[in-house]
């Protein structure tokens, strides 16, 4: 099968699109053909070289596509069956993957991570990570939701235990994870602000629900949002950028508020004035993609059409180059998808 590999670390220039063998399904697994799979900001770091990525390996996390062969221990799939793959690979039989905190596994890892992942035509799938999708939903769409729609499900929800009426402050709102937590929580009746590059991104992030938009280039985050909250703050900060924004972040935040961070894409040493955290009575939350019970929670929302994906671009997998080096310019709203 054709594959986009990496064997070393690097820039765009070190993705190889190549022959490779085809995987051999064990008997529990099913035989996926790749439709599509998308990008997520994982893969540039995976390919800027991530401890425990062992080499040649192939990225990507989020896979749609069809059954192709399905293992002699499953029932209840058939070849040709339309699917999305979980991007999370987790050992199964441990007291955490028992209680369904799979990503509290000590073998947890995303897919395209620590393990092979998706670009590429064939895929062998646990048959616990193989989700049926609606005919209303294409391959492309499908791959652009699993791994940032069940980030933002499990730092709004499982992690800050989101409630109507609330007031939340989404972080990069034209990222994958921003467009999910701006739908979120307006499923969960809240007002929310949002920050973005330009005010394009901003028009199309209050088209899905945003009620404010603050331009974090023109405008102070922390200033703009005291204006809004009428001095109050949030209730919930969703933080993903890292070093760049915390500072405002936790100044958004009102009394007894939580910040959740699920990322750090422009760095990750931020400091911490203690007497804010403690007097301020602030939650700070640690946020790592989520469980398969919550992935088939938002899942379920997606596909009553209570929550949309948003796919900005594709590519064919032969230009994953190109695919990547367009990521990198984050000049994208929504999702970039690669199509073998
Ligand atoms: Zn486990």
């Amino acid at each position: 099968m054709k594959a986009a590999r990496i064997h070393q670390f690097g820039g765009p220039e070190v993705l190889s699109y190549e022959d490779i063998s085809d995987p051999q399904p064990r008997k529990d697994q099913v035989l996926i053909r790749v439709k599509a799979c998308s990008l997520n900001h994982l893969d540039l770091w995976v390919r800027k070289g991530l401890p425990g990525v062992k080499l040649p390996h192939i990225l990507g996390s989020d896979i749609a596509g069809e059954v192709v062969e399905v293992g002699e221990y499953i029932t209840g799939f058939k070849s040709g069956q339309r699917v999305l793959v979980a991007p999370m690979h987790f050992c199964g039989h441990c007291t955490k993957c028992l209680a369904g905190l799979q990503n509290q596994c000590r073998e947890f890892t995303v897919l395209g991570n620590a393990v092979d992942g998706g670009d590429c035509e064939l895929f062998a799938a646990p048959v616990a990570n193989v989700i049926p999708i609606p005919d209303a939903l294409d391959f492309n769409q499908a791959a652009s939701v699993p791994l940032v729609f069940v980030t933002a499900w499990h730092m709004l929800v499982g992690l800050a235990g989101v409630r109507p009426g609330q007031t939340v402050l989404v972080l990069g709102g034209s990222s994958g994870v921003g467009i999910a937590a701006i739908q979120i929580a307006k499923l969960f009746h809240c007002r929310v602000i949002t920050t973005a590059g330009n005010e394009v991104k901003l028009e199309k992030a209050r088209a899905l629900g945003a009620d404010f938009g603050i331009d974090h280039y023109k405008q102070k985050i922390s200033e703009e949002v005291r204006k809004i909250t009428s001095k109050e703050g949030v209730d919930i900060v969703v933080e993903h950028v890292g070093a760049a924004t915390w500072d405002e972040s936790m100044r958004c935040l009102k009394t007894a508020g939580s910040l959740v961070t699920c990322g750090a894409t422009t760095g990750p040493n931020v400091s911490i004035d203690l007497r804010h955290l403690f007097a301020r009575q602030l939650r700070l939350l640690g946020s790592y993609m989520g469980t398969m019970a919550e992935l088939h929670e938002v899942l379920g929302h997606l596909f009553a059409g209570r929550l949309r994906p948003v796919v900005d671009r594709t590519f064919p997998l032969s230009e994953i180059r190109a695919a990547h080096e367009y990521l990198e310019k984050s000049a994208m709203f929504g999702k970039v998808i690669v199509n073998p």
